[in-house]
Protein backbone atom coordinates (compact mmCIF):
# COMPACT_ATOMS: atom_id res chain seq x y z
CA UNK A 1 0.00 0.00 0.00
CA UNK A 2 1.41 3.51 -1.16
CA UNK A 3 0.59 6.86 0.35
CA UNK A 4 0.70 10.55 -0.37
CA UNK A 5 4.31 12.62 0.41
CA UNK A 6 2.45 14.22 2.85
CA UNK A 7 1.93 11.62 4.74
CA UNK A 8 4.91 10.21 4.68
CA UNK A 9 6.20 13.59 5.93
CA UNK A 10 4.06 13.89 8.67
CA UNK A 11 4.76 10.02 10.08
CA UNK A 12 8.39 10.73 9.65
CA UNK A 13 8.17 14.14 11.26
CA UNK A 14 6.37 11.89 14.43
CA UNK A 15 9.78 10.04 14.55
CA UNK A 16 11.02 13.16 14.44
CA UNK A 17 13.11 13.78 11.52
CA UNK A 18 13.73 16.96 10.08
CA UNK A 19 10.56 18.01 7.68
CA UNK A 20 9.48 21.21 6.65
CA UNK A 21 6.46 22.73 7.98
CA UNK A 22 3.44 22.26 4.99
CA UNK A 23 -0.26 22.50 4.45
CA UNK A 24 -2.17 19.56 2.48
CA UNK A 25 -5.25 21.04 0.78
CA UNK A 26 -7.66 19.82 -1.33
CA UNK A 27 -9.88 22.99 -2.81
CA UNK A 28 -8.21 26.11 -4.43
CA UNK A 29 -9.97 28.30 -1.27
CA UNK A 30 -7.71 26.51 1.21
CA UNK A 31 -4.63 27.46 -0.66
CA UNK A 32 -4.22 31.35 0.62
CA UNK A 33 -4.89 30.60 4.28
CA UNK A 34 -2.50 27.56 4.09
CA UNK A 35 0.44 29.69 2.23
CA UNK A 36 -0.20 32.56 5.03
CA UNK A 37 0.12 29.67 7.73
CA UNK A 38 3.58 29.51 6.23
CA UNK A 39 6.49 31.20 7.01
CA UNK A 40 7.65 32.07 3.51
CA UNK A 41 8.65 34.02 1.41
CA UNK A 42 9.50 30.84 -0.67
CA UNK A 43 6.64 28.33 -1.07
CA UNK A 44 6.80 24.88 -2.66
CA UNK A 45 3.49 23.70 -4.28
CA UNK A 46 3.21 20.14 -4.82
CA UNK A 47 1.33 17.90 -6.48
CA UNK A 48 0.32 14.76 -4.22
CA UNK A 49 0.11 11.74 -6.68
CA UNK A 50 1.44 8.36 -5.98
CA UNK A 51 4.10 8.70 -8.72
CA UNK A 52 7.67 10.03 -8.70
CA UNK A 53 9.42 12.32 -11.08
CA UNK A 54 6.29 14.94 -10.50
CA UNK A 55 9.10 17.62 -10.82
CA UNK A 56 9.29 17.15 -14.79
CA UNK A 57 5.49 16.14 -15.30
CA UNK A 58 3.69 17.83 -17.60
CA UNK A 59 -0.28 18.75 -17.19
CA UNK A 60 -1.83 17.42 -20.00
CA UNK A 61 -4.45 19.91 -20.16
CA UNK A 62 -2.19 22.74 -19.92
CA UNK A 63 -0.02 22.57 -22.88
CA UNK A 64 4.11 21.62 -23.43
CA UNK A 65 4.97 25.12 -22.10
CA UNK A 66 3.37 25.15 -18.68
CA UNK A 67 5.47 24.16 -15.44
CA UNK A 68 5.50 21.10 -13.86
CA UNK A 69 4.32 19.30 -11.11
CA UNK A 70 6.14 20.47 -8.31
CA UNK A 71 6.06 24.49 -8.76
CA UNK A 72 8.09 27.02 -6.59
CA UNK A 73 6.23 30.21 -5.49
CA UNK A 74 7.70 33.43 -4.09
CA UNK A 75 4.76 35.25 -2.62
CA UNK A 76 1.16 33.77 -1.19
CA UNK A 77 -0.22 35.64 -4.85
CA UNK A 78 1.59 33.20 -6.30
CA UNK A 79 1.00 30.15 -4.16
CA UNK A 80 -2.81 30.70 -5.06
CA UNK A 81 -2.38 31.55 -8.65
CA UNK A 82 -0.55 27.74 -9.34
CA UNK A 83 -3.38 26.04 -7.12
CA UNK A 84 -5.89 27.19 -9.21
CA UNK A 85 -3.64 26.20 -12.61
CA UNK A 86 -2.76 22.89 -11.12
CA UNK A 87 -5.75 21.76 -9.36
CA UNK A 88 -7.96 18.82 -11.00
CA UNK A 89 -5.51 18.86 -14.13
CA UNK A 90 -3.84 15.33 -15.03
CA UNK A 91 -0.16 15.22 -14.36
CA UNK A 92 1.65 12.62 -16.70
CA UNK A 93 5.12 11.93 -15.28
CA UNK A 94 7.51 9.21 -15.87
CA UNK A 95 5.77 6.80 -13.61
CA UNK A 96 2.59 7.59 -14.04
CA UNK A 97 2.14 5.64 -17.67
CA UNK A 98 0.69 7.86 -20.53
CA UNK A 99 -2.81 8.61 -18.99
CA UNK A 100 -1.40 10.46 -15.78
CA UNK A 101 -3.04 10.95 -12.74
CA UNK A 102 -5.83 13.37 -11.90
CA UNK A 103 -4.44 16.24 -9.28
CA UNK A 104 -6.97 15.91 -6.34
CA UNK A 105 -4.78 17.72 -3.44
CA UNK A 106 -2.21 19.81 -3.22
CA UNK A 107 1.10 20.13 -0.42
CA UNK A 108 2.16 23.34 -0.07
CA UNK A 109 4.87 23.59 1.99
CA UNK A 110 7.91 26.13 2.92
CA UNK A 111 10.84 26.55 0.33
CA UNK A 112 14.07 25.36 1.29
CA UNK A 113 17.11 26.55 0.45
CA UNK A 114 18.79 23.95 -1.24
CA UNK A 115 22.64 23.18 -1.10
CA UNK A 116 23.22 19.84 -2.41
CA UNK A 117 20.53 16.71 -2.99
CA UNK A 118 20.98 13.46 -1.81
CA UNK A 119 19.86 9.93 -2.47
CA UNK A 120 18.70 7.92 0.52
CA UNK A 121 16.24 4.76 0.67
CA UNK A 122 15.58 2.03 2.57
CA UNK A 123 14.43 -1.67 1.58
CA UNK A 124 14.25 -5.17 2.32
CA UNK A 125 17.70 -6.57 0.21
CA UNK A 126 16.87 -9.76 -1.10
CA UNK A 127 19.84 -10.90 -1.71
CA UNK A 128 21.23 -11.01 2.27
CA UNK A 129 17.34 -11.10 3.59
CA UNK A 130 18.32 -7.95 5.82
CA UNK A 131 16.79 -4.45 5.75
CA UNK A 132 19.23 -2.39 3.69
CA UNK A 133 20.07 1.66 2.93
CA UNK A 134 21.24 2.82 -0.35
CA UNK A 135 22.59 5.89 -0.64
CA UNK A 136 24.23 8.31 -3.39
CA UNK A 137 25.39 12.09 -3.29
CA UNK A 138 23.39 12.01 -6.86
CA UNK A 139 19.82 12.85 -5.24
CA UNK A 140 17.11 14.53 -7.31
CA UNK A 141 17.57 12.79 -10.35
CA UNK A 142 16.43 9.49 -11.80
CA UNK A 143 18.11 6.81 -9.54
CA UNK A 144 17.87 4.42 -12.01
CA UNK A 145 20.42 6.37 -14.79
CA UNK A 146 22.55 6.76 -12.07
CA UNK A 147 22.81 3.31 -11.26
CA UNK A 148 22.88 2.03 -15.36
CA UNK A 149 25.47 5.01 -16.08
CA UNK A 150 27.58 5.22 -12.62
CA UNK A 151 27.22 2.46 -9.91
CA UNK A 152 30.29 3.09 -8.36
CA UNK A 153 27.94 6.51 -6.78
CA UNK A 154 25.78 4.17 -5.21
CA UNK A 155 26.33 2.42 -1.67
CA UNK A 156 24.61 -0.24 -0.06
CA UNK A 157 24.61 -0.18 3.78
CA UNK A 158 22.81 -3.76 5.25
CA UNK A 159 21.92 -3.53 8.55
CA UNK A 160 21.91 -6.28 11.06
CA UNK A 161 18.44 -6.68 12.26
CA UNK A 162 20.30 -7.54 16.33
CA UNK A 163 21.71 -4.02 16.37
CA UNK A 164 20.07 -2.22 14.35
CA UNK A 165 21.78 0.99 13.13
CA UNK A 166 25.31 1.04 14.41
CA UNK A 167 28.08 3.89 14.82
CA UNK A 168 29.56 2.18 12.46
CA UNK A 169 27.12 2.13 10.34
CA UNK A 170 26.08 5.87 10.53
CA UNK A 171 29.78 6.38 9.53
CA UNK A 172 29.89 4.42 6.49
CA UNK A 173 26.27 6.68 5.77
CA UNK A 174 27.69 9.56 6.31
CA UNK A 175 30.58 8.92 4.45
CA UNK A 176 28.33 7.23 1.53
CA UNK A 177 26.93 10.85 1.38
CA UNK A 178 29.97 12.85 1.78
CA UNK A 179 28.81 14.28 5.10
CA UNK A 180 30.24 17.04 7.26
CA UNK A 181 29.91 19.55 9.75
CA UNK A 182 26.05 20.08 11.07
CA UNK A 183 24.83 17.85 8.48
CA UNK A 184 26.89 15.06 9.50
CA UNK A 185 25.81 15.31 13.18
CA UNK A 186 22.00 15.30 11.91
CA UNK A 187 22.37 12.16 9.75
CA UNK A 188 23.95 10.60 13.19
CA UNK A 189 20.36 11.22 14.60
CA UNK A 190 18.10 11.06 11.11
CA UNK A 191 19.41 7.40 10.07
CA UNK A 192 18.33 5.43 12.83
CA UNK A 193 14.88 7.32 13.39
CA UNK A 194 14.15 6.31 9.72
CA UNK A 195 15.33 2.54 10.14
CA UNK A 196 12.95 2.48 13.60
CA UNK A 197 10.14 4.03 11.42
CA UNK A 198 11.02 1.35 8.97
CA UNK A 199 10.96 -1.71 10.66
CA UNK A 200 8.33 -0.56 13.11
CA UNK A 201 5.09 0.60 10.44
CA UNK A 202 6.51 -2.76 8.27
CA UNK A 203 7.57 -0.88 5.28
CA UNK A 204 8.61 -1.95 2.22
CA UNK A 205 9.96 0.69 0.60
CA UNK A 206 11.39 3.98 2.23
CA UNK A 207 12.72 6.45 -0.44
CA UNK A 208 13.85 10.33 0.07
CA UNK A 209 14.98 11.57 -3.14
CA UNK A 210 16.08 14.18 -2.58
CA UNK A 211 17.52 14.84 0.91
CA UNK A 212 19.00 17.81 0.98
CA UNK A 213 21.56 19.37 2.70
CA UNK A 214 20.73 23.48 3.38
CA UNK A 215 22.70 26.69 2.92
CA UNK A 216 22.27 26.58 7.15
CA UNK A 217 24.12 23.32 6.98
CA UNK A 218 21.62 21.01 8.13
CA UNK A 219 19.63 18.17 6.85
CA UNK A 220 16.31 17.89 5.43
CA UNK A 221 13.30 15.49 4.02
CA UNK A 222 12.46 17.04 0.69
CA UNK A 223 10.77 14.30 -1.16
CA UNK A 224 9.28 11.47 0.96
CA UNK A 225 7.73 7.95 -1.12
CA UNK A 226 6.70 5.08 1.47
CA UNK A 227 5.24 1.80 0.75
CA UNK A 228 3.98 -0.31 3.28
CA UNK A 229 3.75 -4.06 3.29
CA UNK A 230 0.27 -5.08 2.26
CA UNK A 231 0.56 -8.35 4.49
CA UNK A 232 1.12 -6.71 7.56
CA UNK A 233 -1.92 -3.84 6.93
CA UNK A 234 -3.71 -5.55 9.81
CA UNK A 235 -1.00 -4.47 12.35
CA UNK A 236 -1.09 -0.80 11.65
CA UNK A 237 -5.29 0.30 11.70
CA UNK A 238 -4.00 4.13 11.46
CA UNK A 239 -1.72 3.81 8.59
CA UNK A 240 -4.83 1.43 6.53
CA UNK A 241 -7.02 4.74 6.88
CA UNK A 242 -4.24 6.79 4.75
CA UNK A 243 -5.48 4.66 1.81
CA UNK A 244 -6.49 6.81 -0.88
CA UNK A 245 -8.89 4.06 -3.17
CA UNK A 246 -8.38 7.39 -6.27
CA UNK A 247 -4.61 6.74 -6.52
CA UNK A 248 -5.80 2.91 -7.26
CA UNK A 249 -7.31 0.63 -9.97
CA UNK A 250 -10.98 0.27 -9.34
CA UNK A 251 -10.69 -3.70 -10.68
CA UNK A 252 -8.08 -4.12 -7.73
CA UNK A 253 -9.73 -2.32 -5.56
CA UNK A 254 -13.19 -4.51 -5.94
CA UNK A 255 -10.73 -7.44 -5.83
CA UNK A 256 -9.52 -6.45 -2.57
CA UNK A 257 -12.60 -6.74 -1.06
CA UNK A 258 -12.63 -10.48 -1.98
CA UNK A 259 -8.93 -11.04 -0.79
CA UNK A 260 -8.56 -11.97 -4.75
CA UNK A 261 -4.65 -11.42 -5.73
CA UNK A 262 -5.28 -9.64 -8.66
CA UNK A 263 -2.88 -7.55 -10.77
CA UNK A 264 -4.46 -5.19 -13.78
CA UNK A 265 -2.43 -5.60 -16.74
CA UNK A 266 -2.14 -4.05 -20.33
CA UNK A 267 -3.29 -7.25 -22.32
CA UNK A 268 -6.61 -8.33 -23.90
CA UNK A 269 -6.84 -11.58 -22.49
CA UNK A 270 -8.07 -12.44 -19.12
CA UNK A 271 -6.99 -15.32 -17.03
CA UNK A 272 -8.55 -17.01 -13.90
CA UNK A 273 -6.37 -19.32 -12.28
CA UNK A 274 -5.54 -20.71 -9.01
CA UNK A 275 -2.25 -20.50 -7.35
CA UNK A 276 0.16 -17.88 -8.23
CA UNK A 277 2.85 -20.25 -10.12
CA UNK A 278 0.64 -21.44 -12.04
CA UNK A 279 -0.73 -18.08 -12.84
CA UNK A 280 2.55 -17.07 -13.72
CA UNK A 281 3.05 -19.85 -16.17
CA UNK A 282 -0.20 -19.08 -17.89
CA UNK A 283 0.77 -15.69 -18.24
CA UNK A 284 4.15 -16.43 -20.17
CA UNK A 285 2.31 -19.19 -22.36
CA UNK A 286 -0.15 -16.52 -23.60
CA UNK A 287 2.91 -14.54 -24.50
CA UNK A 288 4.27 -17.30 -26.52
CA UNK A 289 1.55 -17.70 -28.53
CA UNK A 290 1.70 -14.20 -29.49
CA UNK A 291 -0.82 -12.02 -27.24
CA UNK A 292 -0.95 -10.38 -24.07
CA UNK A 293 -2.43 -11.57 -20.39
CA UNK A 294 -5.34 -8.07 -19.12
CA UNK A 295 -4.45 -9.37 -15.68
CA UNK A 296 -2.65 -11.87 -13.17
CA UNK A 297 -5.40 -13.19 -10.63
CA UNK A 298 -4.84 -16.12 -8.36
CA UNK A 299 -7.84 -16.88 -6.45
CA UNK A 300 -6.48 -19.36 -4.03
CA UNK A 301 -6.37 -22.42 -2.51
CA UNK A 302 -10.18 -22.07 -0.56
CA UNK A 303 -11.66 -19.98 -2.96
CA UNK A 304 -16.12 -20.46 -2.40
CA UNK A 305 -18.33 -19.98 -5.74
CA UNK A 306 -18.79 -16.56 -4.47
CA UNK A 307 -15.26 -15.59 -4.68
CA UNK A 308 -15.07 -17.16 -8.34
CA UNK A 309 -17.97 -15.77 -9.40
CA UNK A 310 -16.55 -11.97 -8.52
CA UNK A 311 -13.65 -12.60 -9.80
CA UNK A 312 -15.39 -13.94 -12.67
CA UNK A 313 -17.13 -10.01 -13.05
CA UNK A 314 -13.95 -8.57 -12.60
CA UNK A 315 -12.52 -9.56 -15.63
CA UNK A 316 -15.44 -9.54 -17.70
CA UNK A 317 -15.98 -5.81 -16.43
CA UNK A 318 -12.88 -4.76 -18.18
CA UNK A 319 -13.71 -3.37 -21.71
CA UNK A 320 -9.84 -4.37 -22.45
CA UNK A 321 -10.28 -8.54 -22.61
CA UNK A 322 -11.13 -9.98 -25.71
CA UNK A 323 -11.56 -13.40 -24.85
CA UNK A 324 -11.00 -15.25 -21.03
CA UNK A 325 -8.75 -18.42 -19.92
CA UNK A 326 -10.04 -20.37 -16.55
CA UNK A 327 -7.04 -22.31 -15.68
CA UNK A 328 -7.34 -24.56 -12.89
CA UNK A 329 -5.52 -27.20 -11.35
CA UNK A 330 -7.86 -28.42 -8.55
CA UNK A 331 -6.08 -29.78 -5.20
CA UNK A 332 -7.36 -28.21 -2.35
CA UNK A 333 -9.48 -26.09 -4.94
CA UNK A 334 -12.14 -28.34 -6.61
CA UNK A 335 -12.65 -28.26 -10.13
CA UNK A 336 -16.49 -28.32 -9.37
CA UNK A 337 -16.55 -24.90 -7.53
CA UNK A 338 -15.14 -23.22 -10.14
CA UNK A 339 -17.69 -24.11 -12.57
CA UNK A 340 -20.17 -23.64 -10.51
CA UNK A 341 -18.75 -19.86 -9.87
CA UNK A 342 -18.53 -19.63 -13.58
CA UNK A 343 -21.79 -20.39 -14.20
CA UNK A 344 -23.18 -18.20 -11.55
CA UNK A 345 -21.35 -15.27 -13.17
CA UNK A 346 -21.62 -15.72 -16.83
CA UNK A 347 -25.68 -16.08 -15.61
CA UNK A 348 -25.54 -12.44 -13.76
CA UNK A 349 -23.38 -10.80 -16.21
CA UNK A 350 -23.81 -12.93 -19.81
CA UNK A 351 -20.64 -13.79 -22.28
CA UNK A 352 -20.03 -11.71 -25.09
CA UNK A 353 -16.38 -13.07 -25.13
CA UNK A 354 -14.87 -16.61 -26.11
CA UNK A 355 -14.34 -18.19 -22.85
CA UNK A 356 -11.61 -21.51 -23.10
CA UNK A 357 -12.02 -23.42 -19.88
CA UNK A 358 -9.50 -25.98 -18.84
CA UNK A 359 -9.91 -27.71 -15.59
CA UNK A 360 -7.61 -30.19 -14.47
CA UNK A 361 -7.84 -32.36 -10.72
CA UNK A 362 -10.06 -33.04 -8.03
CA UNK A 363 -13.61 -33.38 -9.19
CA UNK A 364 -12.30 -32.73 -12.86
CA UNK A 365 -15.28 -34.71 -14.29
CA UNK A 366 -18.00 -32.87 -11.97
CA UNK A 367 -16.87 -29.48 -13.40
CA UNK A 368 -16.46 -30.48 -16.81
CA UNK A 369 -19.87 -31.84 -17.25
CA UNK A 370 -21.67 -29.10 -15.05
CA UNK A 371 -19.86 -26.77 -17.94
CA UNK A 372 -20.92 -29.19 -21.12
CA UNK A 373 -24.46 -29.02 -19.56
CA UNK A 374 -24.77 -25.71 -19.26
CA UNK A 375 -25.65 -24.72 -22.69
CA UNK A 376 -22.87 -22.11 -22.73
CA UNK A 377 -20.55 -21.40 -25.41
CA UNK A 378 -17.36 -22.99 -23.67
CA UNK A 379 -14.24 -24.12 -25.56
CA UNK A 380 -12.51 -26.77 -23.09
CA UNK A 381 -8.99 -27.57 -23.22
CA UNK A 382 -7.06 -30.80 -22.47
CA UNK A 383 -3.62 -28.71 -21.02
CA UNK A 384 -1.78 -25.42 -20.05
CA UNK A 385 -0.54 -24.85 -24.00
CA UNK A 386 -3.74 -26.56 -25.60
CA UNK A 387 -5.66 -24.01 -23.75
CA UNK A 388 -3.56 -20.99 -24.79
CA UNK A 389 -3.26 -22.10 -28.33
CA UNK A 390 -7.21 -22.15 -28.45
CA UNK A 391 -7.65 -19.15 -26.32
CA UNK A 392 -5.07 -17.25 -28.69
CA UNK A 393 -6.79 -18.32 -31.91
CA UNK A 394 -10.24 -17.67 -30.64
CA UNK A 395 -9.13 -14.15 -30.33
CA UNK A 396 -7.64 -13.59 -33.54
CA UNK A 397 -10.81 -15.27 -34.78
CA UNK A 398 -13.06 -13.00 -33.23
P1 LIG B 1 9.49 14.44 -7.69
O1 LIG B 1 10.56 13.50 -7.25
O2 LIG B 1 8.17 13.76 -7.80
O3 LIG B 1 9.85 15.20 -8.92
P2 LIG B 1 10.31 16.16 -5.46
O4 LIG B 1 9.59 16.34 -4.19
O5 LIG B 1 11.57 15.36 -5.41
O6 LIG B 1 9.28 15.56 -6.53
O7 LIG B 1 10.60 17.60 -6.08
C1 LIG B 1 11.34 17.80 -7.25
C2 LIG B 1 12.40 18.88 -7.01
O8 LIG B 1 11.76 20.09 -6.61
C3 LIG B 1 13.37 18.54 -5.91
O9 LIG B 1 14.44 17.76 -6.39
C4 LIG B 1 13.80 19.91 -5.46
O10 LIG B 1 14.85 20.41 -6.29
C5 LIG B 1 12.56 20.76 -5.66
N1 LIG B 1 11.80 20.90 -4.40
C6 LIG B 1 10.88 20.05 -3.90
N2 LIG B 1 10.41 20.47 -2.70
C7 LIG B 1 11.07 21.60 -2.41
C8 LIG B 1 11.06 22.53 -1.31
N3 LIG B 1 10.27 22.34 -0.23
N4 LIG B 1 11.90 23.60 -1.37
C9 LIG B 1 12.69 23.81 -2.45
N5 LIG B 1 12.75 22.98 -3.50
C10 LIG B 1 11.96 21.90 -3.50
MG1 LIG C 1 11.68 13.24 -5.66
Amino acid sequence: MNIHEHQAKALLKEYGAPVAEGVAIFSADEAEAAAKSLPGPLYVVKSQIHAGGRGKGKFTELGPDAKGGVRLAKSVDEVVANVKEMLGNTLVTKQTGPAGKQVNRLYIEDGADIESELYLSILVDRETGRVAFVASTEGGMDIEAVAEETPEKIHTIVIDPDTGVTDADIVKLSDAFGLSGEARVDGGTLFPILYNAFVEKDMSLLEINPLIVMTDGHLRVLDAKVSFDGNAMFRHPDIAELRDLSEEDEKEIEASKWDLAYVALDGNIGCMVNGAGLAMSTMDIIKLYGEEPANFLDVGGGATAEKVTAAFKIITADPAVKGILVNIFGGIMRCDVIAEGVLKAVKEVGLEVPLVVRLEGTRVAEGQKMINESGLNVISANDLDDAAQKIVAAIKGA
